[in-house]
C-alpha cells in the first residue's frame, strides 16, 4: 500500500478514508493484521492495524521488511494516448521498471491534454500490485524537438520506429555492451512519426533506431515490447 508520509519504527500514520475503506472493508483486515506499505523513499515496512472505526484507522510501522531500491535510469517517452489506452501504456511502462514518464507532443499526437494526476495515480497503482518500491516521475508534457535536445548526449535513444529494417533489437542494444547506461525509449503517436520527427530524434548523439519487428504495434503493444527489449539488455 502506498503511503504518502515518513516511515520508521513506530511511526503512526493515519490512512485516508478511501484506503481505511479497501483495508477495513474490502480486504476485511482488522486490529492487529500486517500490511506492507512503501512510500517511494524509506524502503518497504511492514505495519500493523489499528482500528479505529469501520471507516477510520491506523498504521504503526514494525519493521523495514525490504531496502529502498534505485530504479534503472530510464526515461520512457511517449506521445500520450487517449483514456484507457494510457492508463495502460503507464501501468505497463511502471510494470516494466520506467524511472520517468515523459509525454511528449508530436504533429500526430491526438490527445495533447495530459491528466498528470490520473497518470500519477495508476502509476502508483502499478507500484502497488508488483511490489515496486520506488514510483516513477511523471513529468509535464514537452515538444518532441525540445526532450530530445534537453537529454544528457550520452543518454542513450532507443527509438522504436515502424519503418527501421528489421532486425533483431536485443541483439542491437547488447552489442552497446554496457549494462549501466542511462537510457531513453521514444514511442510514437497513434498516426505514427513524420519524417522531420524521425529526424529529430536520429540527430541525437547518441540514438538506436529499433524495429520491434515486421508487423505495425499499437502504442501501447509497442511500449510493452520495446521496455521488454530494454529489460532483456539492462538483465534486470
Ligand atoms: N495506429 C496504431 C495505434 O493507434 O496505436 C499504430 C501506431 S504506431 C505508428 C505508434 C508507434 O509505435 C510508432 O510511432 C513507433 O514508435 C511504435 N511502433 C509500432 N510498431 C513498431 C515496430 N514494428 N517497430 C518499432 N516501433 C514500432
Amino acid at each position: 500500500l502506498f503511503i504518502d508520509a515518513p516511515l520508521s519504527a513506530g511511526a503512526r500514520i493515519a490512512l485516508d478514508r478511501g484506503q481505511a475503506n479497501y483495508l477495513l472493508n474490502v480486504l476485511r483486515l482488522g486490529t492487529g493484521d500486517a500490511v506492507l506499505i512503501f512510500n517511494g523513499r524509506d524502503g518497504e515496512w511492514k505495519a500493523e492495524i489499528a482500528v479505529e472505526g469501520r471507516k477510520a484507522a491506523d498504521l504503526v510501522c514494525v519493521e523495514r521488511s525490504r531496502e529502498q531500491t534505485a530504479p534503472p535510469d530510464l526515461i520512457y517517452a511517449f506521445a500520450p494516448l487517449k483514456h484507457a489506452r494510457l492508463d495502460y501504456m503507464v501501468q505497463k511502462a511502471v510494470e516494466m521498471g520506467a524511472g520517468v514518464l515523459q509525454p511528449v507532443l508530436t504533429r500526430r499526437t491526438q490527445s495533447t491534454r495530459v491528466n498528470l494526476e490520473r497518470m500519477r495515480g495508476n502509476a502508483i497503482e502499478a507500484a502497488e500490485q508488483c511490489g515496486i518500491l520506488t514510483l516513477p516521475e511523471v513529468r509535464d508534457e514537452e515538444n518532441l524537438d525540445k526532450f530530445i535536445k534537453g537529454l544528457e548526449a550520452d543518454r542513450l535513444v532507443v527509438f522504436c520506429d515502424e519503418d527501421a529494417p528489421v532486425s533483431n533489437p536485443v541483439e542491437a542494444l547488447s552489442s552497446l555492451g554496457n549494462k549501466s547506461l542511462r537510457l531513453a525509449v521514444i514511442v510514437g503517436p497513434e498516426g505514427g512519426f513524420t519524417d522531420q520527427e524521425r529526424a529529430i530524434v536520429a540527430a541525437h548523439q547518441t540514438c538506436v533506431r529499433i524495429s520491434l519487428g515486421p508487423r505495425i504495434l499499437r502504442a501501447d503493444t509497442a511500449a510493452v515490447a520495446a521496455l521488454a527489449v530494454v529489460q532483456s539488455m539492462l538483465g534486470d
